[in-house]
């Protein structure tokens, strides 16, 4: 953990935890470092599920070409933080007033996941131009990854022996112009397989298009690069992929194409911080139990993994009796939940957790806050914090705030829109 992260954490005060602390300059860097390790005719969207916080969403404006939205909601929040950002839209299950939302709103790209969804946008576009992109569901052996969304039978995108229907739909409608073909089918992919994976579609997307007279502008390969959870020091192998990009796009001229991570742009940003409340032993095992958990970081019980965490360790104590501890063994890291799913971390080797130490969950600014279920047994939300080195006034909501600002949960457009007011 850097140091000023782990200062900020020692001098919260302890009702101000858990509380998620995001590394804003971190993010700047780790991003810009992404950018830098990509050719220029690579696009860089950010999947803003990932996690849709405005905070980030404003730092990685300056660094990445635009977001990728995948839902109405998503669609109207992030138009409102960044009003000029470049906006791809995808998802499945686009409804007819979030298609016509995305017209009002300017999206840049709409990746159109069925043939009945073009024929809805044919019916609402009218002569509103638009750019659209088929996301197509290309037969593949994935292998083992972590998530596959395509490759196999699934409902995202488009079976490739309907794409000619959607040519005749298209040809009929001029206002609406085809820039080329999505194709996002996995999760989890390292360096080598990500190339893999781009050099198959591109092929199989340039020969598609010209097997049609169809002029290919642009091909957009999807999120999906991996993360290690067991090993947040081994990052994905970004000039890996700048480099292969390169001799593939050298094979490609003239054809754009987009990548759109999510989670290994924002996950490394993110620490969940909280306190060990109890430590005890069940049938010779130790157990923590923290304020919080699955409920504000629900992570590693839908990936089934262990969080990674650091203990901070501090030295108050205000009962007369001994801190209950474990040391030099191996403890679960359960939260305040009464469900046994709700665990952070199982069995994990200490040298030493005592009841009142601080624990930093690592890598928790992806898939974290955003997809948990936070009501569940109506425990208090964390605190949001923001830690901006290159403008340290941004972490601050207002000029009379504290310097460890804690601002509301910024899941809620409405509390969004109060704190940005
Ligand atoms: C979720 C998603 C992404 C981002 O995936 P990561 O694994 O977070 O990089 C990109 N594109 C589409 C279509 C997605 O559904």
């Amino acid at each position: 953990m850097k140091p000023h992260l782990e200062d900020h954490l020692r001098q919260l005060p302890d009702d101000e935890l858990p509380a998620y602390v995001y590394d804003l300059s971190g993010l700047r860097r780790h991003a810009q470092a992404i950018r830098d390790a990509l050719p220029e005719r690579v696009e860089l969207f950010y999947a803003a599920k990932a996690n849709p916080d405005p905070r980030l969403l404003q730092v990685l404006r300056d660094v990445v070409d635009g977001f990728e939205v995948a839902s109405g909601g998503e669609l109207r929040h992030t138009r409102k933080v960044l009003p000029r950002a470049r906006l791809a839209f995808g998802g499945p299950g686009k409804t007819a007033a979030e298609l016509a939302q995305a017209l009002e709103l300017g999206v840049e790209r709409l990746h159109v996941e069925s043939e009945h969804e073009l024929r809805m946008l044919c019916a609402l576009a009218a002569d509103r131009p638009l750019k659209v992109l088929l996301r197509v569901n290309l037969p593949l052996d994935l292998g083992q990854v972590s998530l596959a969304m395509g490759g196999r039978p699934s409902p995202f995108g488009i079976d490739p022996s309907h794409l000619d229907a959607c040519l005749r739909l298209l040809a009929a409608h001029p206002g609406i112009r085809l820039r080329g073909v999505h194709v996002h089918l996995a999760s989890g992919l390292d360096a080598t397989e990500q190339l893999r994976v781009t050099e198959h579609v591109l092929t199989w997307a340039a020969q598609w298009a010209q097997a049609r007279d169809i002029p290919l502008g642009e091909v957009n390969v999807g999120g999906g690069m991996g993360v290690d959870y067991t090993d947040p020091g081994c990052l994905f192998d970004w000039q890996a992929l700048g480099t292969g990009l390169q001799r593939l796009l050298d094979d490609h001229p003239g054809l754009t194409v987009r990548i759109e991570p999510g989670r290994s742009v924002s996950a490394y940003c993110g620490w969940y911080v909280t306190r060990v409340l109890d430590v005890k032993r069940s049938q010779g095992e130790a157990f923590a139990v923290l304020s919080g958990g699955t409920h504000h970081l629900r992570t590693p019980a839908a990936k089934g993994h262990d969080q990674p965490f650091e203990v901070v360790a501090t030295d108050d104590w205000p009962w007369p009796w001994a801190r209950p501890a474990v040391a030099g063994e191996s403890v679960t890291l359960a939260g305040q939940l009464c469900t046994p799913k709700d665990v952070l971390a199982r069995r994990v080797p200490v040298e030493r957790l005592r009841a009142g130490d601080r624990v930093a969950f690592a890598m928790a600014g992806a898939y974290a806050w955003n997809i948990s279920h936070h009501d569940f047994l109506m425990h208090p939300a964390p605190g949001f914090h923001y830690l901006d080195a290159a403008s340290p006034d941004s972490s601050r909501p207002g000029s009379e705030a504290p310097p460890s600002a804690v601002h509301a949960p910024p899941s809620r457009g409405d509390r969004v829109a109060q704190r940005r007011g």
